[in-house]
């Protein structure tokens, strides 16, 4: 194992090395490095493209294939072909429930908060173990390519992400053995690519319209003493090119008179005219006409009958443009710079709308499917200190958090973040009627708090006794220029509050940072199997609480064989809390959830049928 050496000033790598820039993104991931010349470029593995598509596939013998290979399997083996597996990165069900009908492979509904997890024949997946294994892809292709090992990365994740998504793209690095140096913006890093936002002194509000093949987001940035800050985004989750694809076919199956429900039928001449209605569209960013036919269909379409479809959709991103303004408090013409991402951005209407909305002339030199891992490579050839032209600003060298169910060690600020900064969360009690809470706060990059170090620990007193999960804990950070760490603990429903101040680096030498970051690399894959392991297992516990405490309620509601059924995968939940297996315990939880759920249902019907007949006027 390399040694590592860090700056403690700045907190970036001192050995020269490679770090890779990765754009994980919905429909496909790229990877870029900085070349021998000093400038950023996208990896192409020998004969396997810049575009490694963004998708699992689980075969019949076991093994996985991801990318071109993985995409062949989408129309013939749906189940175990995992795809968007963006869309559901540290989301719970109930975030994505809305539209679990665009998944074709099984998304477990456990109708609870805790974050979604995929079933492939008789395992469960997390979306951070997927997202790990296009992300160990994209490694492999990179030390293939560039014939050296590739080990520490920049990866980028929305504007919009919240903390939950950052750390699961955070941990899913970690799973394909990457140290990952920093989670960046896609619109930062899009704009580095451009070279904005590189020079210390520089202060510009710019926006960055991002439009791919299923997604639409665009971001306001303001630009100052090199901080890129988030002003707004808007943007729309289901808007993207395959809509403009889905207007020409539709335009096809008009003009041909085809019946919609014969199509549906064939899947092989739907998926032929898709193909082509997409091809059409790449055509028409540079021609006037496209004129094909397929199984004899007719299929032409001339470039303005083309945009007089698209014209709508282009119109709602524009509206979404409108609103991200509206939020950020900046009006159009005080945009600077307007930048172009995602390969729907080569729509010649797309870019003149864009450009007479902001009133000026976009940033469309760079390929718009490239410009974010190119900027990622930038940002991380900056963490690597090689650009003495960069003010480097000072970072944190240490993640500091706090300890969270079954000793797991919850990230508040990661580490490299700038200083001064603030971050915070939410958390809330496990069990009813508690009124303590303990608060430890850790700074270490190991997944265990055992293994970090303690800076603190404090206890608020006084929350008011309720059911679990209702109380309110505001826990932030605060961390000052001069390093001096402020944690706070507030009841929300209450107003009690607790703080505490401690300087992270007071007795830390640069020679146990140093350590402590290698061991966290070294252990990194162990420590992230141990930590799904420890939240499964709390997952399973907190399960058997509901699962108790709904039994005893209704007893008289149920029938004894429902009783002891339900008793029995009690039971079998509780025995595979210890087996150290975690697809089992998803097992578990999966088949109690399944069982009972009905009752569930009976049980709230009927207290709602009661609750009516309270109300009836006789
Ligand atoms: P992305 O998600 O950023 O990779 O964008 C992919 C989308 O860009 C897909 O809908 C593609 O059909 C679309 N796209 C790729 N090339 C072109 C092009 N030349 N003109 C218009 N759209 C394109």
């Amino acid at each position: 194992m390399a040694k590592v050496s860090i700056n403690l000033a700045t907190g970036s790598l001192q050995k020269e090395e490679l770090i890779v820039g990765i754009d994980l993104g919905t429909t496909n991931s790229l990877v870029a490095f900085i070349n021998p010349d000093g400038n950023p470029q996208v990896i192409n593995d020998t004969g396997k493209g810049l575009l490694v598509p963004s998708i699992v596939h689980f075969q019949a013998d076991g093994s996985i294939v991801v990318g071109n290979e993985a995409k062949e399997f989408l129309t013939s083996d749906p189940e175990n072909t995992i795809f968007s597996v963006k869309r559901l990165l540290g989301r719970s069900y109930q975030d994505i429930a809305r539209y679990r009908d665009f998944f074709s492979y099984k998304v477990i509904d456990d109708n609870s908060e805790s974050l979604v997890k995929i079933k492939v024949g008789e395992k469960f997946y997390t979306p951070i173990e997927l997202s790990g294994l296009i992300l160990k892809e994209l490694k492999e292709r990179a030390e293939h390519a560039l014939k050296i090992p590739v080990n520490r990365a920049v990866i980028t994740v929305p504007a919009y992400f919240n903390d939950s998504q950052r750390q699961a793209t955070r941990d899913a690095g970690k799973l394909a053995g990457l140290d990952v140096l920093r989670i960046v913006n896609e619109p930062t890093a899009a704009s580095l690519a451009y070279g904005i936002g590189l020079k210390p002194d520089e202060e510009k509000t710019i926006a960055v319209y991002d439009l791919g093949g299923g997604t639409f987001d665009v971001s306001i940035l303001k630009i100052q003493n090199g901080i890129f800050e988030v002003l707004s985004t808007n943007g729309d989750t289901f808007l993207g090119g395959d809509d403009f694809d889905r207007a020409v076919l539709n335009y096809w199956i008009t003009e041909n008179n085809l019946d919609p429900e014969n199509l549906a039928n064939d899947q092989v001449l739907n998926q032929g005219l898709r193909l082509k209605a997409e091809e059409a569209k790449k055509a028409l960013s540079t021609q006037n006409l496209f004129n094909d036919s397929l199984n004899r269909i007719p299929l032409a379409i001339s470039k303005q009958k083309f945009e007089e479809l698209i014209a709508p959709k282009v119109q709602e991103t524009l509206d979404c443009c409108k609103k991200a303004l509206e939020d950020a408090g900046v009006k159009a013409e005080e945009i600077q710079e307007v930048i172009m991402v995602g390969g729907s951005t080569r729509t010649p209407l797309v870019k003149e709308r864009v450009a007479a909305f902001f009133g000026k002339a976009v940033h469309d030199q760079i390929n718009p499917d490239q410009v974010v891992a190119l900027g990622a490579a930038i940002q991380s050839d900056i963490l690597a200190g090689n650009r003495s032209d960069i003010l480097l600003l000072d970072v944190t060298p240490l993640s500091l958090g706090i300890e969270t169910m079954g000793g797991l060690m919850d990230v508040i600020i990661p580490r490299n973040s700038k200083v001064p900064t603030k971050a915070g969360r939410q958390y809330t009690t496990s069990v009813d009627g508690q009124v303590n809470m303990k608060i430890s706060v850790f700074q270490g990059e190991r997944d265990l708090v055992n293994e970090n170090r303690k800076l603190a620990e404090f206890e608020l007193k006084g929350i008011p006794a309720m059911p679990a999960g209702l109380p309110k804990v505001d826990i932030n950070f605060l961390l000052n220029a001069d390093g001096i760490l402020t944690v706070q603990a507030i009841e929300l429903r209450s107003g009690i509050k607790q703080e505490v101040e401690v300087k992270p680096t007071y007795g830390l030498s640069d020679a146990e940072v140093e350590q402590m970051l290698i061991d966290s690399i070294q252990h990194a894959q162990a420590d992230v199997q141990q930590r799904m392991l420890i939240e499964a297992r709390t997952e399973g516990e907190q399960m058997l609480y509901t699962a108790e405490r709904f039994l005893e309620k209704n007893e008289t509601y149920l029938q004894e064989n429902e009783i002891v059924e339900t008793k029995n995968y009690i039971e079998g939940l509780r025995a595979s809390l210890n087996a150290g297996d975690k697809d089992l315990i998803h097992a578990k939880i999966d088949e109690l959830n399944e069982y009972t759920r009905p009752f569930a249902e009976r049980v709230m019907d009927m207290a709602i049928s009661r609750a009516m007949k309270g109300k009836q006027i006789e």
